[in-house]
């Protein structure tokens, strides 16, 4: 069996053929350079309108387009572009099938680069296929623009709006996600956190979408509240577990740290040293060692203990079914917190108290969205962020995040090269 006939079967263009196959040695790496000519009596297409024109020359050296490796054999095709005389666009470079642009890259080979880029990190692909970390990062860009123009968003009803810490800590994303029941994907992702940030994503979504709305999950930054209510007013806003589970863990803290700085002043043993974890843990994760100092913990009648007492018993509020019961919980909790005599824990009840309604809008929507997709999508994000060594610049944290989480489509090959 010959090569080219192996070509032809896996990806065959009908206005071309393919020609001559070397094999040739280029610093110590072996290469297969694959001719490709076109069809006799073949017209090029105009790369700028997209009609057959006749040809007018052909430009020489010839280009070399880079196309799926075998057997660790790079492979390349090489092809003498023509150019066309078009009566609309006058003399251009005509356009061909295996690839767009100006990209020295087979369009199969970008997809199949991509396609190992969201199961290794990027610099790993590069590696394994000799290539370098630029070619993986423009392959998977490639995907990913195809990808967001052919993506489907007729049927957004839910979204989660979220910020995340990048840059080391020293700046913040905002981003979106669908979290309809059973599906989960990144929709957008910009720069801050401002009011002008998340008025982005409502001029990207579009008028008529963000009418259709009809659930919104986000946490009480100020910014996103206003947005959401000027954008969205059809949509019922919902203030999510996670979120709220956050904003106690952080006051737990606060009150754990002002106790052991205050407990030192006094020169009592550090006891609540080491304990952060104990105390922000749900109860049912932790570890036995972490279990019996948690026990041992509970037997002083410490504030820190007591803020983490508050914070269990809240937990039975989105076991509610009854919206109006679980109001009545709410209000009871909130009571109790501000009796408390523990300052950051009174802040989280003021807190709940001021978005009673938003808190209780959840058991409005708890059936229509996933939940915890929120916290799972951000873990998954984190990952990639730190993972990224190379994702300084916001387009290629971007193009990675989507390639990652956007859930994106690909174009129907007949012949898959990477599964
Ligand atoms: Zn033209």
């Amino acid at each position: 069996m010959q090569l080219k006939t192996i070509l032809n079967r896996v990806q065959k263009h009908p206005l071309f053929v393919y020609g001559a196959i070397e094999l040739v040695e280029l610093d110590d790496q072996l290469t297969l350079e694959v001719q490709v000519r076109p069809r006799a009596n073949g017209q090029p297409t105009c790369s700028r309108c997209g009609f057959r024109r006749p040809g007018y020359d052909t430009l020489s050296p010839p280009r070399r387009f880079q196309f799926v490796p075998l057997w660790g054999i790079l492979v390349f095709f090489v092809y003498s572009m023509r150019r066309v005389d078009c009566p609309g666009c006058g003399v251009v470079v005509e356009a061909v099938p295996w690839a767009t642009g100006k990209q020295q890259l087979t369009s199969t080979y970008a997809w199949f680069l991509a396609g190992w880029a969201k199961k290794l990190s990027w610099t790993e692909v590069a590696t394994s296929f000799h290539t370098s970390w630029d070619t993986v990062y423009r392959a998977v860009r490639t995907a990913v623009d195809w990808g967001s123009e052919h993506r489907d968003l007729s049927a957004v009803c839910a979204i989660g709006i979220d910020e995340v810490l990048w840059k080391r800590g020293y700046g913040f994303l905002t981003v979106v996600y669908q979290i309809d029941k059973g599906t989960r994907r990144l929709l957008w992702v910009g720069e801050n956190r401002r009011v002008k940030t998340l008025l982005k994503f409502f001029r990207n979504f579009g008028d008529e979408r963000s009418a259709q709305l009809r659930f919104i999950c986000s946490d009480m930054w100020k910014p996103y509240l206003v947005v959401i209510a000027r954008k969205a007013p059809g949509a019922t806003h919902v203030l999510d577990r996670f979120h709220i589970a956050s904003t106690m863990n952080k006051a737990i803290n606060d009150v754990r740290v002002q106790e052991v700085n205050s407990l030192k002043m006094d020169g009592y043993e550090p006891i609540l040293k080491g304990m952060r974890y104990c105390l922000l843990k749900r109860a049912d994760n932790l570890s036995e060692g972490q279990e019996i100092k948690l026990a041992e913990l509970l037997r002083y009648n410490l504030k820190s203990v007591r803020a983490y007492l508050l914070k269990e018993d809240f937990d039975a509020f989105w076991n509610y079914v009854s919206p109006a019961w679980a109001g009545k919980f709410l209000d009871r909790w909130c009571t109790r917190a501000m009796r408390s005599r523990l300052d950051p824990m009174k802040k989280v009840a003021r807190m709940l108290r001021r978005h009673r309604e938003l808190l209780l809008n959840w058991f409005a929507a708890r059936d229509a969205i996933s939940a915890g997709a929120t916290e799972g999508n951000n873990n998954k994000l984190k990952v990639i962020t730190r993972r990224a060594y190379g994702f300084k610049a916001f387009k290629v944290l971007e193009t990675a995040l989507f390639h990652t989480m956007g859930d994106l489509p690909r174009p129907k090959a007949t012949h898959r090269f990477c599964r």
